[in-house]
């Protein structure tokens, strides 16, 4: 339930179900917990909630947690693949709420028919192990949007932490840029959250289609390595992209950031460690959301707004990181909430046309255009993985 009521705009809003949402992580409940997220249920984000909070369009992000990564040799991609297997359940169990979007007149007219368009997205080019083939491969069993780099630095990009290794570019290698050239050419949108500064201007030069920034928000308002400077927002919109404003409390404001992080040390946050890690997460994610001073969704709203400021109305959008984050602000609790945003850009003074911008035209333009005429996204149909459970090859 909302903290605040939406006004009739904001609910006609709603009702169109303009909402494309680059970034959540929800399949990580479906193949750790085994929970169905075309049903309603914890978390942040399942369909039935996003039917309600008008979500049109969503990246479902295949995110590795460090400890596959870890784990030795396809370590990461073999997590990805059981990712992306959740997400072929998905659509096989719920063809009425949601469907595969390979290119932007898919996601469109998925839209239009009322279900869900779904885009299956891999956080961190770990996932392709150097090797285009593999990118190939994931491409064809449905991915759409690579971010290029998580917050480990790979042997071709680096990210945007500190710590890199001398084996680590400054910027995009030799093979990162036949990454960035490849995605372009079958239609993937490449994504920049997470990657670093020189990594971002690298691509930016070789990119021949828009890029995004799928979860990230403003350093000139929160000075954090994961936001983006106000040069960074206005390259992007030269070049076409879209800043995906993300919803993640560190990122938004520094004090949330430190408000989480007395938390954590508390023993009551503490004694919900579980083997499971992703068990683990959402029970901790339960505690901070509970006992943490909140913060408004206002603050979503300031970030949208500078960077509306700085790069235009046109290459703003919302990639949330639902299932990703341990606490929202009040007022974005889950994805029945979209229209919260909504209602407040509303009353900042936006007219309906810039809030339908930001709730997701913008990062449906972006879509179409890297996945149209030209690309193979444009015509390649969905490779279907192993029967479930998923065993790798
Ligand atoms: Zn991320």
């Amino acid at each position: 339930m909302a903290f605040l009521e939406w006004g009739e705009d904001a609910r006609r809003l709603v009702a169109e179900r303009p909402v494309f949402d680059a970034h959540a992580d929800s399949l990580q409940r479906a193949l750790d917990l085994g929970h169905d997220l075309g049903a309603r249920g914890p978390g942040h984000l399942d369909l039935e909630r996003g039917r309600q909070g008008g979500l049109g369009a969503l990246v479902f992000v295949s995110w590795v947690d460090p400890k596959f990564i870890d784990a030795g040799p396809h370590g990461a991609r073999d997590r990805t693949r059981g990712l992306l297997g959740e997400f072929h359940r998905l659509i096989e169990r719920h063809p009425e709420a949601v469907g595969f979007a390979g290119n932007g007149v898919a996601a469109d007219s998925l839209r239009r028919s009322g279900r869900v368009a779904g885009i299956p997205g891999i956080e961190g080019g770990h996932s392709i192990e150097e090797s285009l083939d593999e990118l190939e491969w994931f491409f064809e069993r449905g991915v759409r949007v690579m971010t290029l780099v998580w917050n480990n630095h790979l042997s071709w990009i680096r990210s945007c932490q500190p710590g890199a290794g001398s084996h680590v570019p400054e910027g995009l290698s030799e093979f990162g840029r036949s990454v960035v050239r490849r995605m372009n050419r079958l239609g993937m949108v490449v994504d920049l959250s997470h990657a670093g500064e020189r990594s971002f201007y690298d691509t930016l030069e070789v990119a021949t289609a828009p890029v995004i920034a799928s979860h990230s928000g403003c350093k000139a308002i929160c000075d954090h390595q994961r936001n983006l400077t106000d040069d960074q927002l206005r390259a992007l919109a030269r070049q076409g992209g879209v800043v995906g404003i993300v919803f993640c409390m560190p990122f938004l404001s520094r004090a949330a950031g430190a408000e989480d992080q007395r938390l954590r040390e508390t023993p009551g946050y503490k004694a919900l460690a579980d083997p499971n890690s992703t068990l683990e997460f959402l029970r901790q994610s339960d505690y901070l959301q509970l006992h943490a001073a909140p913060l408004e969704a206002d603050v979503v709203v300031d970030h949208i707004c500078h960077a509306v400021e700085v790069a235009g109305i046109d290459h703003v959008g919302l990639g949330s990181d639902y299932d990703g984050i341990q606490r929202t602000p009040r007022g974005l609790e889950g994805a029945e909430c979209y229209g919260t945003l909504a209602e407040l850009l509303l009353r900042r003074g936006f007219s309906v046309q810039d809030v339908r911008k930001v709730l997701g035209l913008n990062m449906q333009r972006v879509f179409a255009a890297a996945t149209g005429p030209g690309t193979r996204a444009a015509t390649q149909g969905l490779v279907s993985l192993s029967t479930p459970p998923f065993v790798s090859a």
